[in-house]
């Protein structure tokens, strides 16, 4: 018998999960081929998390099962409505061999708020991290133990309730599924070049853009497609102002030469964990950091006077990444490089991988 503790913020009692075994689990020896060349988001562990929510029943049903495809009514809304939100969060394997989660608390309450947004029911925090949990411990030989090396654990949330009236569904799906991830850069980091969009936009006033929802990134794909035409590697969206948003699915951060670090804040980009992480560290270094609206009048005036040393993009995937060029219909702007962001980068994976003192408690152990 297990003693059930409460979670202490919120008196929830954990979630009591059924398991069902994969019988078709990859052999040690083909685990092992995949974790040798995982790539990213291509292959997937043996298990799932899946966990039923309606109207009247609240959160139930949760099981552990066999990792494999969903069986969906044809009318199911998220088809089409896209009443869908989903995280992205990494396990990460330590040398002494436990594995470790980083701010999970932060992207459950993510999540939450994402859900409030699309009109889909908050999962509990306590129930996100425990549903990591429950993966890890029966898949947890796939997070893999290679340099830059993570499990990606991959939250979502969706409407199944087979209904084609508009309005918020009465039956939601959680789901986890897992995907060793390979280092991000292969042969070091890379300056990425950046083009800009100025026929589409990401957001809007008051729309959707705050929450991780799979609509966002339907509409950053032709301008994605744009940029790689233009032979760039991502897209950068303005709001309706001509100020920075961010790119499709990583944050954007602007370095002055007296050593600030200023990021675009407005309601319609989604807050990123990793921003926020390493605006911390370089608080804790010394610096200053404001969130604030950039215009794109700023960066380009700015990179061309000296006063903006380094741009960076950061996101769980390629957690840093240096902005190298920006290129739109009618100029391109090299972007200055420093060592600001490398050296932020690697006191965050540092962290994140245990090589390091973790100040602020920012890990949390999932397999024990
Ligand atoms: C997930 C995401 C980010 C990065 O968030 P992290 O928590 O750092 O991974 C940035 N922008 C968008 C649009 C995203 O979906």
């Amino acid at each position: 018998m297990t003693l059930i503790d409460s979670d202490p913020d919120t008196g929830l009692a954990p979630l009591q999960f059924t398991v069902h075994r994969n019988l078709q689990a990859r052999s040690a020896a083909q685990r092992e081929e995949i974790l040798a060349n995982p790539g990213f988001g291509t292959n997937f562990t043996d298990h799932m998390v899946d966990i039923c929510w309606s109207v009247g029943g609240g959160w139930h049903r949760p099981r552990v099962q066999p990792y494999g495809p969903l069986s969906l009514d044809p009318a199911a809304a998220v088809l089409h409505y896209g009443q869908e939100i989903f995280e992205g969060i990494k396990a990460y394997r330590h040398a002494d061999g436990s594995i470790h989660t980083f701010r999970p608390d932060q992207n459950g309450r993510r999540l939450q708020r994402s859900a409030r947004r699309l009109a889909l029911p908050e999962l509990p925090v306590p129930y996100f991290i425990q549903s990591l949990r429950e993966l890890i411990a029966v898949d947890g030989d796939w997070v893999p133990s290679g340099e830059d090396q993570s499990l990606y654990l991959r939250p979502f949330m969706f409407a199944k309730e087979a209904f084609l009236g508009v309005r918020p569904a009465h039956k939601v799906g959680y789901y986890v599924i897992a995907s060793p991830a390979g280092a991000y850069f292969k042969g070091g980091v890379q300056p990425v070049s950046i083009w800009l969009s100025e026929d589409y936009a990401r957001a809007g006033k008051g729309g959707t853009g705050a929450a991780k929802t799979g609509g966002n990134y339907a509409a950053s794909l032709l301008p994605q497609s744009e940029a790689y035409e233009n032979e760039c590697d991502q897209v950068v969206f303005l709001d309706q102002d001509r100020n920075v948003e961010e790119l499709g699915g990583m944050n954007v951060v602007f370095v002055y030469k007296d050593g600030t670090l200023v990021t675009p804040q407005s309601d319609s980009i989604l807050e990123g964990i990793t921003r926020d992480s390493i605006l911390q560290l370089a608080i804790d270094r010394g610096h200053k950091v404001e969130g604030r609206a950039v215009s794109l009048t700023e960066w380009r005036e700015g990179v061309a006077s000296g006063d903006i040393v380094e741009v960076f993009a950061c996101g769980t995937a390629a957690v840093v990444t240096p902005i190298g060029v920006l290129k739109g219909r009618d100029f391109l702007d090299e972007q200055p490089t420093g060592e600001l962001a490398l050296s932020l980068r690697e006191e965050l994976t540092d962290i994140q991988y245990g090589r390091r003192d973790d100040k602020h408690n920012w890990l949390l152990r999932l397999d024990a």
